[in-house]
C-alpha cells in the first residue's frame, strides 16, 4: 500500500531538543493542500456553514462528499473510453468507514472490493450486485467463503490452502452457481510478502482447475502491490498476462487481470522537489525530527494520469499495454481505495487552546485526537497544512504552530511540523484537514478518555450554494 520515498535529509540527525535559533533560521514551509473547487468555495467563501456543522455535530467532524467520489469514478471511465479498454473498477471500501461513499461508488456502476463478511454485507445492503463484489484477503473464514460462493461474488484466492478449502466446500455444499475465482499472484520481487502465491503454487491451482469442471471457474489473476509506481504495475501486467496465456493453453478461459489498488493521490499543491526537500529538514519540526518518508503526500500525478501512463506504456514490439489487452480480449480490473476517495472527505477540528511553550514554540490543542487524522499506520506525519477557518476576521502577524490532540498522551500529536499561519489561530477557530478519506480519518478512531466517537456526516452541495447533510455513521437515518 505504500512506497518508501526518503526525504532529503538536511542536517541529518537533527537537534536533540528544539533549538529556537535554528527553527527561526529556516523559512516557514507551507504544504498547501489541493482542494476541489467546490470545497475551496465552501471553506473560503462560506465558513459559517462549517462553523454551524461543528456546533451541531461536535469536533472532530468528518464530512464525506459522495459527489466527489462520483467525479473520481467519471475520471476512470474517461480513461476507459480514451483507451478503448474493458475496465472493471472495484472500490476498496476499507479506505474509510463511510457508507455514503460505498453507495456512491455502487451508483456509478463500480464494484466493491471487500475483505470481510461485514464489508460484504454492507456493500450488498448499499445496493451492490453480489456479482460485482471482489473478495480479497489472506484469512477468509469458512463462513465468509460460503457466503461469497453462494452469492456469486468473485473470490481472489490467496493461497493453495484456501484453494483447497474452496474445492472442499463446493464438494460438500450444493451451491446453485460455480465458485468464481481469481488467483492472487506473489511476484518474485515480493518474495517476503505473506500475500498471494508464487509460481509453483499457482501452477498447482491451475492444474487442479482443469479438473473442477464448472464448480470452480477461473476468471483471471490478481495482484496487489505496495507503492504506487506505475512501472511496477507494468511488470505486474506482464506477469499476469503470462499466467493468462499459460492457463489458456491448459484449456481454461481466464479473461481478467486485476492489478489491485495503489493509484496515487495528489495531496499537496506545491509538492515540488524543493518543498519535499524542505519537508525533510528536521528544523521544520518542533521535535527536531523529520518523518522518514513523505508517502503518500508526494504524489505528483493523480489516478487518471497514472492509468494513462500505464496503458500507454510499451508492452512489447511497439504495442502498448492498452493494445495488448484489447487484442487478447482481456479486462483490466483495478481496486482503488485511497484514490477513489480523493477529495471525498475532510476532517474538521475545533481549537480549544493556544499555548506558548518554554521552547518558544506554540501548540494548538484541538478537540479531537491524532487518531482522527492518523498517519501512525504509515509511520509518517500528516503532511498537509490544515486550513484555518477563524471564528472572526482578525489581523496580526504570521505565526507558526504545531498541533496536538486533547488527550494526555505525549504521542497524541497531529502535526509536529511548525505549520505556518497568516495570523496566529485562536481558541474556537476551526482547522480543516482536507482529503482525509484515504485511511486517515477513521481507521484508528476510538473513544479514548471516553470522548464520544467522532461523527461522520455525508454532504452535498445544492444549487444556490447551500449544502444538504445527512448522518453517515449509523446514528440517525443514513442516506
Ligand atoms: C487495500 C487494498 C486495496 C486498496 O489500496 P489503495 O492503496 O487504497 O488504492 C486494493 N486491493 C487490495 C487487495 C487491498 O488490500
Amino acid at each position: 500500500m505504500r512506497d518508501r520515498v526518503v526525504t532529503g535529509m538536511v542536517g541529518q540527525g537533527g537537534p536533540a531538543g528544539t533549538q529556537p535559533a535554528q527553527v527561526a533560521a529556516n523559512s516557514p514551509l507551507a504544504l498547501t493542500p489541493l482542494l476541489d473547487p467546490s470545497l475551496s468555495d465552501l471553506v473560503h467563501g462560506q465558513p459559517q456553514i462549517l462553523q454551524g456543522l461543528v456546533e451541531r455535530f461536535g469536533s472532530p467532524l468528518n464530512i464525506v462528499w459522495p459527489d466527489l467520489l462520483k467525479k473520481n469514478m467519471a475520471a476512470m471511465r474517461r480513461v476507459q473510453q480514451r483507451h478503448g479498454l474493458r475496465l472493471d473498477v472495484y472500490y476498496a471500501c476499507k479506505a474509510n468507514k463511510s457508507h455514503a461513499l460505498v453507495r456512491a461508488a455502487v451508483e456509478t456502476g463500480a464494484g466493491v472490493e471487500v475483505s470481510s463478511e461485514y464489508e460484504m454485507a454492507d456493500a450488498v445492503r448499499l445496493g451492490a450486485a453480489p456479482a460485482l463484489l471482489c473478495a480479497t484477503g489472506p484469512a477468509k473464514t469458512d463462513r465468509f467463503l460460503r457466503r461469497l460462493i453462494a452469492a456469486g461474488c468473485l473470490i481472489s484466492i490467496d493461497s493453495a490452502e484456501e484453494f483447497s478449502d474452496v474445492r472442499t466446500l463446493v464438494g460438500e455444499v450444493r451451491f446453485e452457481r460455480p465458485a468464481r475465482v481469481l488467483l492472487r499472484y506473489r511476484p518474485a520481487s515480493e518474495a517476503a510478502s505473506r500475500f498471494g502465491m508464487a509460481d509453483d503454487d499457482l501452477r498447482h491451482c491451475l492444474s487442479a482447475l482443469t479438473e473442477t469442471g464448472d464448480s470452480v471457474i477461473l476468471e483471471g489473476f490478481h495482484i496487489h502491490l505496495s507503492g504506487y509506481q506505475h512501472q511496477s504495475r507494468l511488470r505486474a501486467v506482464r506477469q499476469l498476462a503470462r499466467h493468462i496465456e499459460e492457463a489458456r493453453r491448459m484449456g481454461l478461459t481466464p479473461h481478467t487481470l486485476n492489478i489491485g489498488g495503489g493509484m496515487p493521490v495528489r495531496y499537496v499543491g506545491n509538492a515540488s522537489p524543493d518543498a519535499l526537500t524542505q519537508a525533510g529538514n528536521p528544523h521544520q519540526y518542533r521535535n527536531g525530527k523529520a518523518p522518514a518518508d513523505v508517502y503518500p503526500y508526494d504524489g505528483r500525478v493523480d489516478a487518471e494520469g497514472w492509468l494513462d501512463l500505464l496503458l500507454e506504456a510499451p508492452y512489447d514490439g511497439g504495442v502498448s499495454v492498452a493494445q495488448y489487452l484489447d487484442t487478447h480480449d482481456l479486462t483490466l480490473a483495478i481496486e482503488p481505495g485511497r484514490s477513489l476517495a480523493d477529495q471525498a472527505a475532510m476532517s474538521i477540528f475545533r481549537i480549544t487552546r493556544v499555548k506558548a511553550l518554554p521552547d518558544r514554540t506554540r501548540v494548538l490543542f484541538v478537540e479531537g485526537s491524532s487518531f482522527s487524522a492518523c498517519e501512525t499506520w504509515f509511520a509518517s506525519e500528516f503532511m498537509v497544512d490544515p486550513i484555518l477557518v477563524p471564528q472572526r476576521a482578525r489581523v496580526g502577524a504570521p505565526a507558526r504552530a504545531w498541533i496536538a490532540g486533547h488527550s494526555c498522551l505525549d504521542e497524541d500529536v497531529i502535526t509536529n511540523r511548525l505549520v505556518p499561519f497568516q495570523v496566529l489561530p485562536c481558541a474556537d477557530d476551526l482547522l480543516v484537514y482536507p482529503n482525509t478519506g484515504g485511511y486517515q480519518m477513521d481507521l484508528l478512531e476510538n473513544e479514548f478518555h471516553r470522548h464520544p466517537m467522532p461523527r461522520r456526516i455525508a454532504a452535498r452541495r445544492v444549487p444556490g450554494g447551500d449544502i444538504d447533510v445527512w448522518p453517515d455513521d449509523g446514528r440517525g437515518s443514513s442516506g
